[in-house]
């Protein structure tokens, strides 16, 4: 035989359900976290850009008023910086607008350009005559020689009557030291964010999970002697307690079978011992006394009258568990119940007349039901049985059916010795005869009832009994009809309808 290779502890971990919830939790976090660092870096770089932009537009307007354009003696145009020398402040303006500046005449030809904007490619005398045309302010970022972004805001300036290329251009490479210590430092945390996002979701898990291991570790506990476990509900109303409840609910049903078959062990052992030591003891008592071969005989037929009541009772018992663990399927068939039940009455009114009971009925004449035929004759057989064996002689046994809505009621009743009202719950158990009532022991078994309140069961049906004692017994069965009432049918069933 192969053994199968117990799981080690990291596989078993590794499979559970815990570490799967906490991978999850975990990667859907890193994904999160991940995601909101790049917008947020999105978000930063923007900010920036606006603010470097916004700082261009600024000084645009001061090379407005600083730049100057002066046609010279001989016609031609030259640019000039006009400001006082004086004013320092004015100075470190116009030194920081000239920082990175391009000055173009609308030929193309290169005026000024700085060292700085000559590093991110001068453009060329078509390319400007392009852009004088388009005639519009356009920003863009470039990178320099050393690939340090720029950001360029450019556009026409015209004066004595000539239009201008003019760039400036403001270096990005703080922005770019600020982009790139935030990310150093959140992505540096990140890794100890998914940590600490890996303890609680272990911890967190483990305490979603509680309720689960808990339910485990009781299942594994019930054996058949504790099945009486039941695990406390959390009162949170949630999905857990919706499984305890479910599981409990399943616990129940097993203890109540397990019982049932426990006590069906014990009252078949007690039933079958007493008459097998009977006839152990005839037997015994045949061997040491009788001579004679017709005491022999004698004895033999006793014991064989025993052994005959013996198998019926197995007989019996074998029916009723093959029916309540569901090995005996109903063969439904469409009959009339009417029939069956005064084909019955017939067959019993011999024994009614034995006994010197009135044997009636009263049913109707068409009575349609889907129902298992050799069933339902079990029941009705039973029923009458039992009737006619605790009615006293002169008592009067009616045997009666008709149509509720959409149900048959079936009613068997007698005027016999009754049964007490503290039996009367019992009477459907296994075994169970009424103690102390006149009549044979021998002719009952105690399992007439359990088959017939399977047999209604089984037909999605009810059945009750009242009982008075000293005055009667009435059993009322009612099983669904097969057959929708009509008005036709209750005409010819009992003439009304109409
Ligand atoms: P039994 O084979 O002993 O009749 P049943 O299961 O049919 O077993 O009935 C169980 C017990 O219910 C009977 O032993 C009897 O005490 C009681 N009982 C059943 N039917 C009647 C009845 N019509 N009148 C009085 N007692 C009844």
């Amino acid at each position: 035989m192969a053994l199968k290779a117990k799981p080690t502890l990291a596989r078993r971990i590794t499979r559970g359900l815990r570490f799967r919830l906490t991978v999850i939790y975990v990667a859907l976090f890193a994904v999160i976290l991940t995601g909101v660092g790049l917008f947020f870096r999105g978000v930063l770089d923007s900010i920036q850009n606006d603010q470097v932009s916004a700082l261009l537009d600024e000084e645009w307007a001061a090379l407005r008023a600083y730049l100057k354009i002066q046609r010279q003696k001989n016609g031609t145009l030259k640019h000039v910086w006009a400001f006082d020398h004086e004013d320092p402040e004015a100075a470190m303006i116009v030194e920081r607008l000239r920082r990175v500046c391009l000055i173009a005449d609308s030929n193309g030809t290169v005026m000024e350009a700085s060292a700085d904007y000559a590093s991110l490619g001068v453009e060329q005398p078509e390319e400007i005559r392009g852009l004088i045309a388009a005639n519009r302010v356009s920003l863009s970022i470039r990178p320099d020689e050393r690939g340090t972004p720029y950001m360029i805001r450019s556009g026409v300036i015209v004066d004595e009557k000539k239009p201008f290329f003019v760039a400036l251009g403001k270096s990005l490479a703080e922005n770019q030291d600020v982009l790139k210590q935030f990310t150093t430092y959140y992505f540096s945390l990140l890794p100890v964010l998914i940590l600490g996002c890996c303890l609680v979701g272990w911890f967190a898990s483990k305490r979603a999970l509680s309720p689960v291991t808990e339910l485990a570790e009781k299942t594994d506990a019930i054996s058949g002697t504790s099945l009486s476990l039941r695990i406390p509900l959390r009162g949170a109303g949630d999905e857990i307690d919706h499984l305890i409840s479910t599981y409990n609910n399943m616990v129940e049903r097993l203890e109540q079978s397990f019982n049932q078959t426990r006590q069906f062990s014990t009252d078949v052992s007690h039933e079958l011992r007493t008459p097998l030591t009977v006839v152990r003891g005839q037997l015994e008592v045949a061997l040491m006394t009788a001579n004679t071969t017709d005491q022999y005989r004698d004895a033999i037929v006793t014991a064989l009258q025993d052994v005959e009541r013996l198998s019926n009772t197995v007989r019996a018992l074998l029916h009723l568990s093959q029916a309540e663990s569901g090995q005996l399927t109903l063969q439904r068939t469409e009959f009339n119940l009417s029939e069956l039940a005064a084909d019955l009455s017939e067959q019993f009114q011999l024994l009614a007349d034995n006994e010197r009971l009135t044997l009636e009925t009263n049913l109707p004449k068409n009575c349609p039901i889907s129902a298992d035929r050799v069933q339902m004759e079990r029941l009705i057989s039973n029923l009458l049985s039992n009737a006619v064996k605790y009615t006293p002689a002169g008592g009067r046994i009616l045997l009666s059916a008709h149509r509720i809505g959409d149900e048959v009621e079936l009613l068997v009743e007698d005027t016999g010795q009754g049964i007490p009202a503290d039996a009367l719950p019992h009477i459907f158990d296994r075994f169970y005869r009424v103690p102390g009532q006149h009549v044979d022991p021998e002719k009952g078994l105690g399992l007439g009832l359990s088959f017939v309140a399977w047999i209604v069961r089984a037909h999605d049906g009810t059945i009750d009994v009242e009982s008075t004692q000293g005055v009667g017994t009435r059993f009322r069965i009612r099983l669904p009809a097969s057959v929708p009432e009509t008005r036709a049918e209750l005409k010819e069933t009992y003439g009304v309808g109409d």
